[in-house]
Order: structure tokens, then C-alpha cells, then sequence
């Protein structure tokens, strides 16, 4: 199957589409999952794509999921088969993660009559900070049938191709993120005294935001507070009005979560009322954790290892980003794992949202093995 694997998978990495903006790709793959047979409904989140393919007999429903969704970026890997759209890239693997999905359906296909149960192929939109996933679980993805247990992966360029990272069961990041405006009162450079002059305030604020983690959060559990924008000042002798900051706050768990916010909020506070200004205070919750079903672990440990050996499969740490797999795992057990796709032969080996990503194409068939037998072993089927 690998050379069919790669053209599709370079056919939609020369044409990346942003969140929710899937248009071509899910055209592209609805017309694959109907060549499949399978009972194919369009429109979920927009550009959303769900294959069902109905076993003989009653048994369990297993989901599988890929992104499809490309980033903002221009691509600079000289390959023919870079990204011909300015602007946009595949610089994320979901192109890897649709082709190994359409792989998953490919080989199902001749084998219809030997599946109980059901299998379900979810494609969304938007992964990359438009929440397609929970979008498609609000509107009913995991119902009609209702999916027993879910599965899903991403390219992984930390661990070589040929290995399967999982995780236990935290795997990624709550994100969320905030806006905080220090308000003060503008004025000229060499009267200091006159003015209230949030950029001092913002200096003072950043320092004592990154205590928050430090001094407040059990140095065993994790947190991630960045301020990665901050925006002031018109020139170099004015003093401005206000000074805004932008960051974003990780966490592992629900109460750290909490305890993050409401003590970035007091600090917030504490500082521009040691300097007599006013604060505005935004806080947006993003992504919640994704959590993986213990259970479902061990089930594709043990189906990885059947393909590949034991030693092969590597329990990987929990990273502070984020993946709106989260929202399924909300809803049904699963698990959520990490593909290989390293290569430092070939020189594979920039990460996730470079310019220069690029995945070893060994990952779409291993992949593919790796979903079957998932699902053989899920519902039992005996055929891998
Ligand atoms: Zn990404
Ligand atoms: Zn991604």
C-alpha cells in the first residue's frame, strides 16, 4: 500500500487548507471513503468528514480520528512535493495522519464481511486552535452509532520512525490563554512623576508572573506560564496609556488549572495596585487535558508490540501542548498516541510548525498496520 500512501499524502501536502477551510480535503476524502463503500456523511464542523463502515452482526464501535487541517507558514523543504500554496503548510503531519486514516478504510475494504461490530473514520476540521473536535462531538459524532472507544495518533519527529510512543494517561496540555491590559496614565518621558507608567508596572508584572509556577504549584505536578506578546509604547519619549500582555498558561490537571488562573489574576491585581493603575484581566480556556484511558493504553501497547515487539512500543512523558483529541476522550475511553517519524539519515529531523517539517513516508503504512491492529484486537476480529 506505501506507494498509493505517499501519493495521497503528497497530494494533500502540495495543497494545505487552514482550519476549517478543509474544503478540497474533504472532498478528496469523501470521495476516497465512498470508492470504499463506506456510509460517508459530509458537513460535520464545516468541512468534516465521517466514514462508518456497519460489521455483520452487533459488536462494538470503534472510532478512529485524523486532523486535516494545515498551519500558516511557508514551506522551504526543497522536495517536489512541497506545499504549492503561499502561505500554508502541512506543517503539523495532518496530512500524514488523513492518508494513514484513508489506509486504515483501504484495507478494511476487501474485508467487509469479516468485521463485527462497527468502524467508524472521523476526519475534522481544524485541530490547530479552532477546536474542530468539539465542534463535531457537540453535533453528535460519537453517537448514531455510539463509539465505544476512540483512537488517535500524531506523527511524532522526537521518536525515529519504526516506534510507538504512548502515553499512560495525561498526554497533552490544558491551554489556555489570557489578555491582561495595565492601565496607567501617559505622559511625557521626563516627567515620570506625572504620569502612572505601565511599562515599569508591566516590567514588575512579567517578573512576578513567573513565580506563579515556582513558588505556588507542587514542584511534582506541571505548569507552563509564557507571556509571549507584549504590546506598548509609540516612542522613545512617551510614556503610554497602557501597555498590553498576551500568554498563554499550560496545566496537567484540573485543579493546577484553576489554581493557575486565579493566581495569575492576583498578581495581576496585587501589581497595578502597588502602582495605582487599573487592570483589565481576560482568561480563555482552550483545549482541556487529553486523558487517556488506562485500559485503552495497555490495549495499544499490547496491539503495537504484536507488529513491532515490545520494545518498540516506549511510554513517552505528557507534553504541555494541546490536541482537541481531548474533547472525544471527554465523552468515551481511548487513547491517543505518538507515530515515529524521525530520520536523521534522511535529515528528518526538524519539529512540529518549522518551515522545514517533514515526515519519513515509512510512517504512513506503519501507521496504518499499527490502526488495524488496533481495531483487530479491539473488536476482536482475528485478522491481524
Ligand atoms: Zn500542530
Ligand atoms: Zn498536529
Amino acid at each position: 500500500m506505501k506507494d498509493w500512501l505517499v501519493e495521497i499524502r503528497r497530494r494533500i501536502h502540495m495543497h494545505p487548507e487552514l482550519g476549517f477551510e478543509e474544503v478540497e480535503t474533504s472532498k478528496f476524502v469523501s470521495e476516497w471513503l465512498e470508492k470504499f463503500g463506506l456510509q460517508v456523511k459530509r458537513g460535520w464542523a464545516n468541512t468534516g468528514v465521517v466514514g462508518l463502515l456497519q460489521g455483520r452482526g452487533s459488536g462494538k464501535t470503534v472510532a478512529i480520528r485524523a486532523d486535516m487541517d494545515a498551519l500558516p507558514l511557508d514551506e522551504v523543504n526543497p522536495v517536489p512535493y512541497a506545499s504549492k500554496i503561499k502561505g500554508k503548510m502541512h506543517a503539523c503531519g495532518h496530512d500524514a495522519h488523513v492518508a494513514i486514516l484513508l489506509g486504515v478504510a483501504k484495507f478494511f475494504m476487501p474485508m467487509k464481511d469479516q468485521v463485527r461490530g462497527n468502524i467508524k473514520w472521523i476526519f475534522q476540521p481544524a485541530e490547530e486552535g479552532g477546536g474542530g473536535g468539539r465542534i463535531m462531538v457537540e453535533e453528535g459524532v460519537l453517537e448514531n452509532p455510539n463509539v465505544d472507544a476512540i483512537f488517535g495518533a500524531h506523527v511524532f519527529p522526537f521518536l525515529p520512525y519504526g516506534k510507538v510512543g504512548v502515553y499512560e494517561r495525561e498526554g497533552l496540555a490544558a491551554t489556555d490563554r489570557f489578555t491582561i491590559k495595565m492601565i496607567g496614565k501617559g505622559g511625557h518621558a521626563a516627567s515620570p512623576h506625572v504620569t502612572k507608567d505601565p511599562i515599569l508596572a508591566t516590567g514588575h508584572l512579567i517578573t512576578q508572573i513567573h513565580s506563579i509556577v515556582s513558588r505556588n504549584i507542587n514542584p511534582l505536578e506541571s505548569g507552563v506560564i509564557t507571556v509571549g506578546k507584549v504590546i506598548g509604547g509609540t516612542a522613545f519619549n512617551i510614556i503610554p496609556d497602557e501597555v498590553e500582555l498576551l500568554g498563554t498558561v499550560r496545566s496537567l490537571n484540573p485543579q493546577v488549572r484553576e489554581e493557575l488562573k486565579s493566581k495569575l489574576e492576583q498578581v495581576v491585581q496585587g501589581v497595578a495596585r502597588s502602582f495605582g493603575m487599573n487592570y483589565q484581566f481576560d482568561f480563555e480556556y482552550g483545549y482541556p487535558v487529553l486523558i487517556n484511558d488506562l485500559k485503552m493504553t495497555e490495549l495499544v501497547i499490547s496491539a503495537c508490540s504484536k507488529g513491532i515487539g515490545k520494545e518498540n512500543v516506549e511510554v513517552v512523558k505528557p507534553s504541555m501542548g494541546g490536541e482537541d483529541f481531548a474533547y472525544y476522550l471527554e465523552k468515551v475511553p481511548g487513547s491517543f498516541f505518538r507515530l515515529g517519524c524521525r530520520n536523521e539519515e534522511k535529515g528528518i529531523i526538524h519539529p512540529y510548525h518549522s518551515s522545514l517539517f517533514d515526515i519519513d513516508e515509512e510512517v504512513l503504512p506503519f501507521g496504518v498496520e499499527m490502526f488495524v491492529r488496533i481495531i483487530d484486537q479491539y473488536l476482536g476480529l482475528n485478522i491481524a
